[in-house]
C-alpha cells in the first residue's frame, strides 16, 4: 500500500531521515520496521512563526516497493537523416526545442552566435576583470544562453504541473541534482548548470541534430513571403523546413533586424531597477527570527511585491549567498545581474528591486514605436555605463542613503568582481523609476524590519527582468503572425520569462513546428 502524508518538522528532524521515518510511522500508527520504503517528494520552509518549521511532503510504501526508479519517459530518435528545422539560439528555449523535436523525429540544426560552454567561461573571466565585454560571449550569449551561468533557480509562476516536471525529469536525466525533483523551489546552482547544458549537447549531438557555435544570425532568408533560413555573420546559410527564433530578450540586434526586414513586432510592458544586496546573516535574521540560522536552515530568501503610483514593484530573482555579476551583452552597456551556487554559502544575499514600466510610460520613446522600450533600456544601461566610468564597474550607493537621497561617502563590501563606484543613483535614475523603488524600500521595511538599512548597498542597473518587445506569433500553431516559417519562442518573443518556462516554451513551440509541417501527429 502507497500512503501520501504531509508532515510538519523541525529544520533538524526534517534532516535526518531516520527520524523523518519515525515521525512518518508515528503518524501512520505503525511499526517503523513495516514501511518499506519512503520518498520525500515536496519540500519547503515555513519561516512565518517564531519557530521556523520544514514542511514535508512524502510518499510512504508499506508492504511493498517502489517500482524501478522512476526515469523521465524520454524517447529520443535517431534523427540524422530527418527533415531540418532551424533553431537560432542555444539557451533553454532552444534546447529544449531541439530535444523534443529529436523526439519528435526530427532533426534541430542549431545556430548559436557564441562559444561553447568552456570557451564561454574565459570571455566571462575578463568581464569580471573589467576587461570588455566581447558582444558575441558573456552572462547573455553563448551555449546554454541567460541560464548557463545563472543561478538556476527552476520557480515558475506556469501552472501547467505536467510540462514542468518534463523539464526537471529532462534537467536531472541531464545532471541536476535530485532535489530540484521534490523541493517547492528547485535551484540547481550555478556550479552545476553549465555540466548539465554539456550533456544536453552531447545527447542533441549523439542523436543526430547539429550545433553551430559562433555563428551570430544577421540575416533571414525569406522568399515570397515565408521565412526559409538564415544567414550568418561570415556568410553562411542555414537553410530548413522552419526556423525556431529563440534570440532571448537580450538580442537587441534581432529585433532591430526583425523590423528593418518590415517583420511585425510589439512593444510591451516591462521592468527595470537595481540591484541590492544585503549580508545573508541579515536577512536569515530577518527572515528565521533568530540570531542566525544554525546548521540545518537553508540560505534565507525573501519575496516582496507592492504597489506604487499604480505599477507594480517588486523582488525578482533574489539570490540567497550569491554574487551579484556584470550581465552586459555588448560594449558601452553595464547591466547587474545575480546567482547563486548550489550551496548558496556566500556571504551576501542579493536580489533584482524593480519597477514596472508600461508602454505609456515611455511618452519621449514614442517615435521609436515597438522599440521604444529597448530603446528607453538602452539609454539607461548606457548611462549606467557612463556613471561608472565607463567600465564594468557597478555605480552603487548605500539603501538608506539611496531612499533618503544622501550621497554615500563610503560603500561596504560587495560580492561584485570587476568592482564599485559610489554614485548618487537617486538622482540619475529616472525620476519615475528612482522615486517608485525609494516608496516600495519603504514598503518592504514594513513587512521585514531591519531591510531598509545602510548595511545594505544598490546597485545598478537592473534592466533585463524580461522582454519589452513580443514577435507576435498565433496562438495556435505558434508561427508569427504574418511570417510563415518564423516560430518567435521563449523570452525573446516575449511568451516566457525564466528557465523553466522558456523550456516548456521550447518544447511546445517544437510541437507546433511538427503539427504546422505535418511532420508528426502530436
Ligand atoms: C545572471 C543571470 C541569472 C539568472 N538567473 C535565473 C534563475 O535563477 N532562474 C531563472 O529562471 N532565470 C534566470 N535568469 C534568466 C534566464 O536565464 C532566462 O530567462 C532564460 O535563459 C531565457 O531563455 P531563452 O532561451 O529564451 O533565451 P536566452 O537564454 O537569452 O538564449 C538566447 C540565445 O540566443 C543566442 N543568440 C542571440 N542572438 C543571436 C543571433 N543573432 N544569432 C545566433 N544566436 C543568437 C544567444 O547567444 C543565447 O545563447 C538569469 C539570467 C542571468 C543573466
Amino acid at each position: 500500500m502507497i500512503h501520501q502524508i504531509n508532515i510538519c518538522l523541525s529544520p533538524k528532524v526534517a534532516s535526518n531521515e531516520e527520524a523523518c521515518k519515525e515521525v512518518v510511522a508515528g503518524k501512520l500508527k505503525l511499526p517503523v520496521d513495516d514501511i518499506s520504503h519512503f520518498n520525500i517528494v515536496r519540500r519547503s520552509v515555513d519561516a512565518r512563526g517564531r519557530n521556523v518549521r520544514i514542511n514535508l511532503g512524502v510518499e510512504v510504501y508499506v508492504g511493498e516497493l517502489p517500482d524501478a526508479i522512476v526515469r523521465p519517459e524520454l524517447h529520443y530518435l535517431n534523427v540524422a537523416n530527418k527533415p531540418e528545422v532551424i533553431i537560432v539560439g542555444a539557451g533553454p528555449a532552444g534546447l529544449f526545442a531541439a530535444l523534443r523535436l529529436i523526439e519528435l523525429g526530427i532533426k534541430p540544426v542549431i545556430v548559436e552566435r557564441g562559444k561553447d560552454v568552456s570557451s564561454r567561461k574565459a570571455d566571462i573571466a575578463a568581464i569580471h576583470r573589467n576587461n570588455g565585454v566581447n558582444p558575441d560571449s558573456n552572462y547573455g550569449f553563448g551555449e546554454g544562453g541567460a541560464g548557463t551561468f545563472s543561478d538556476g533557480k527552476l520557480y515558475t509562476r506556469s501552472k501547467k504541473k505536467g510540462d514542468i516536471r518534463k523539464i526537471l525529469n529532462v534537467l536531472h536525466f541531464h545532471g541536476a541534482q535530485p532535489e530540484i525533483l521534490i523541493d517547492a523551489h528547485p535551484h540547481i546552482g550555478s556550479n552545476v548548470l553549465p555540466r548539465v547544458i554539456v550533456n544536453i549537447r552531447k545527447t542533441i549531438l549523439d542523436y543526430g541534430g547539429e550545433m553551430h557555435f559562433n555563428q551570430r544570425v544577421v540575416d533571414f532568408i525569406v522568399k515570397n513571403g515565408e521565412m526559409l533560413g538564415v544567414k550568418t555573420l561570415d556568410g553562411t546559410i542555414f537553410k530548413g523546413r522552419a526556423v525556431v527564433l529563440a534570440t532571448g530578450h537580450s538580442a537587441r540586434d534581432i529585433y532591430k533586424l526583425l523590423r528593418d526586414r518590415g517583420i511585425h513586432l510589439e512593444a510591451k510592458n516591462f521592468a527595470v531597477g537595481v540591484r541590492v544586496e544585503h549580508p545573508q546573516a541579515l536577512i536569515d535574521q530577518i527572515q528565521y527570527h533568530r540570531p542566525n540560522r544554525g546548521k540545518y536552515l537553508p540560505a534565507a530568501s525573501y519575496s516582496f511585491v507592492s504597489q506604487v503610483e499604480g505599477r507594480g514593484v517588486y523582488s525578482f530573482c533574489m539570490c540567497p549567498g550569491g554574487v551579484i555579476v556584470p550581465a552586459s551583452t555588448a560594449p558601452g552597456e553595464l547591466v547587474v545581474n545575480g546567482m547563486s551556487p548550489s550551496h548558496r554559502g556566500g556571504v551576501f544575499a542579493n536580489s533584482g528591486i524593480v519597477t514596472e514600466i508600461h508602454t505609456a510610460d515611455l511618452k519621449q520613446y514614442h517615435h521609436h514605436r515597438e522599440l521604444a522600450g529597448l530603446k528607453f533600456q538602452e539609454d539607461l544601461e548606457r548611462k549606467c555605463f557612463q556613471m561608472a566610468g565607463e567600465s564594468q564597474l557597478a555605480p552603487a550607493q548605500r539603501l538608506s542613503d539611496f531612499v533618503s537621497g544622501k550621497n554615500s561617502s563610503s560603500l561596504i563590501k560587495s560580492s561584485y568582481r570587476p568592482g564599485i563606484i559610489s554614485s548618487d543613483m537617486h538622482r540619475w535614475l529616472p525620476v519615475n523609476v528612482a522615486g517608485r523603488l525609494r516608496e516600495g524600500f519603504k514598503m518592504f521595511e514594513k513587512k521585514a524590519r531591519g531591510f531598509l538599512t545602510n548595511e545594505a548597498m544598490v546597485m545598478g542597473v537592473e534592466s533585463r527582468t524580461s522582454s519589452s518587445v513580443r514577435i507576435p506569433r498565433n496562438e495556435d500553431t505558434f508561427e508569427h503572425v504574418k511570417m510563415p516559417g518564423l516560430f518567435p519562442c521563449g523570452e525573446g518573443a516575449g511568451y516566457a520569462g525564466g528557465i523553466v518556462s522558456s523550456a516548456v516554451d521550447g518544447e511546445r513551440c517544437a510541437e507546433k513546428v511538427a503539427t504546422v509541417l505535418g511532420l508528426s501527429d502530436v
